[in-house]
């Protein structure tokens, strides 16, 4: 008898944790995903308008996918995404995976720097559950807004099994991203976003990924970065190479206190002797400088043209993406060889 009741509990318990919907939490930031306007085809609205709850309550059966708590962190446009809010969202997020309080997390956030929010948490957050991103690029009230469709994707995307130890992933127009290589393609077309190195991870079909790829970098749980105590982060900035550029820029951000500065150069990382000059000054008064390309694909190494060796190159990380990782960096190491081995790591 005993030995039955037993049995019968077990079989309850398991029934029941198999029932169990994932518990997911929603992050909510603001963008376009939560943009309003006063006509349904209208290309000109206000991004950060809608709750969260109004957001959840427009995407029909998603209460069906997960177990859901909307938290809103801000309802900004994430070209005003400030230090402060990424610090913000990487307690939260340390916090609920630390104490057991979610099976993953969905952050919806303004496409425009999406990316890197999404590197920034790539790097930080050092846990295996999922943490997805999405957003929109047609706001709420629009005919046929891509919002809804995109958070049900991101939801199901983060109560899949299949999306632990993955990385921060972005999930935007049906496609699964790697936090690490996505960028925003497109102004404003609803497929902006793609992976140019190393194409996407995966895609969404019925409410479930199918996984391409892993990403080959480190990223969450294998990260070295620990931003726990971290109060502020190193300021790094991006200087951007054209024809003829002059040294304005650069001479401002040497003069500035900048701790790094990733140069966005032409081609394979190229960039002219005035921004040459204002480097070389940086990097004789302690300013880590990294060599990126403001071309899309490729990335840049050391087997360049005539440039200086000393600074590390950035490989396949754009100059934003690089501008993050150099600041986290830069927590731990002023050394160049070092840097050289974290941008080669992730
Ligand atoms: N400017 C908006 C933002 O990044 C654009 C968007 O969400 O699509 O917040």
């Amino acid at each position: 008898m005993y030995k039955r009741l037993l049995i019968a509990g077990f079989l309850i318990i398991l029934a029941l944790s198999l029932s169990a919907k994932p518990r997911i939490v929603i992050l909510a930031t603001g963008g376009t995903i939560a943009g309003s306007a006063s006509g349904a085809a209208q290309a000109s609205y206000q991004p950060g308008v809608l709750s969260i709850q109004q957001i959840i309550a427009s995407v029909p059966d998603i209460e069906q996918l997960a177990e859901l708590k909307g938290i809103q962190v801000c309802n900004i446009s994430s070209q005003n995404m400030e230090e402060r809010i990424w610090l913000e969202l990487f307690k939260t997020i340390d916090n609920l995976f630390t104490h057991d309080l979610c099976d993953g997390v969905v952050i919806t956030h303004g496409t425009d720097t999406m990316e890197e929010t999404a590197y920034f948490l790539n790097l930080t957050v050092r846990h295996t559950k999922p943490i997805v991103i999405t957003g929109a690029m047609r706001p709420a009230t629009s005919l046929s807004a891509d919002g809804p469709f995109n958070l049900f994707n991101a939801v199901a995307l983060a109560s899949s099994p299949e999306a632990q130890n993955r990385g921060v992933m972005v999930v935007m127009n049906d496609y699964i991203l790697s936090a690490d290589d996505v960028t925003k393609t497109n102004t404003v077309n609803p497929n902006a976003f793609s992976c140019p190195n190393y194409g996407p991870l995966g895609i969404m079909r019925d409410g479930l990924p199918i996984f391409f790829r892993e990403s080959p970098f480190r990223h969450t749980a294998s990260s070295e970065f620990n931003i726990t105590n971290i109060v502020s982060l190193p300021k790094t900035e991006i200087i951007y190479s054209y024809a003829f550029a002059s040294d304005v820029a650069i001479n401002a951000i040497v003069d500035s206190g900048a701790d790094g500065i990733v140069v966005a150069g032409v081609g394979h990382g190229n960039y002219n002797r005035a921004i040459s000059k204002g480097l070389e000054k940086a990097y004789a008064r302690g300013i880590m400088v990294v060599r990126s390309s403001r071309i899309a694909s490729g990335g840049v190494d050391q087997a360049a043209e005539e440039y200086d060796t000393r600074w590390p190159v950035s490989y396949n990380k754009n100059p934003q993406k690089a501008r993050i990782l150099l600041m986290l960096a830069l927590t731990k190491t002023k050394d160049s060889k070092e840097i050289q081995r974290i941008f080669k790591e992730y």
